[in-house]
């Protein structure tokens, strides 16, 4: 049997946060995700699609406040975890893939680099791919950051 999972993920940046997308800091980026973790949006949205595929919910119901060792984890920490998990519900991780939505940072600049954190993360090819919305809404203005992804497994 295989399935499919869907997950997506935002978060706000603001000016003078240390940016993390796709498993990777991106230094020279004027602004970061705001929060406890570190806002990775690609990485999370990964976490969701593979727990939606699995069945197993979504990483607030997975990493939630019974489990507050996971505050503040990295998102490839995240990742990790969550693959172990999907791993231990007898999936077969087949590959992920994730858009992230923003003006910056271009993750095609990064692809190679990005796609290869993130599939060591899962044990399973990840495809990292980047688009804008043509200036429009909280990714366009620059207040925010969005990624989307899809996970298959097989059982
Ligand atoms: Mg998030």
């Amino acid at each position: 049997m295989t399935r499919v999972g869907l997950g997506v993920d935002v978060h706000r940046i603001e000016p003078g946060r240390p940016c993390w997308v796709a498993g990777l800091h991106w230094p020279d980026e004027p602004a970061g995700p705001v929060g406890h973790s570190d806002g990775d949006v690609a990485a999370h949205a990964v976490c969701d699609a593979l727990l939606s595929a699995a069945g197993l919910g979504d990483l607030g119901a997975v990493f939630g406040t019974d489990r507050p060792e996971w505050a503040g984890a990295s998102g490839v920490a995240l990742l990790g975890e969550t693959a172990r998990l999907v791993r231990a519900a007898s999936f077969t991780i087949a590959n992920a893939s994730v858009q992230v939505i923003g003006v910056r940072p271009r993750v095609g600049s990064r692809r190679d680099e990005a796609q290869a954190v993130l599939s060591d993360a899962i044990g399973a090819p990840v495809s990292v791919s980047g688009t804008t919305t043509d200036g429009l809404g909280l990714t366009g203005r620059g207040e925010g950051l969005a990624a989307v992804a899809t996970a298959l497994l097989l059982q």
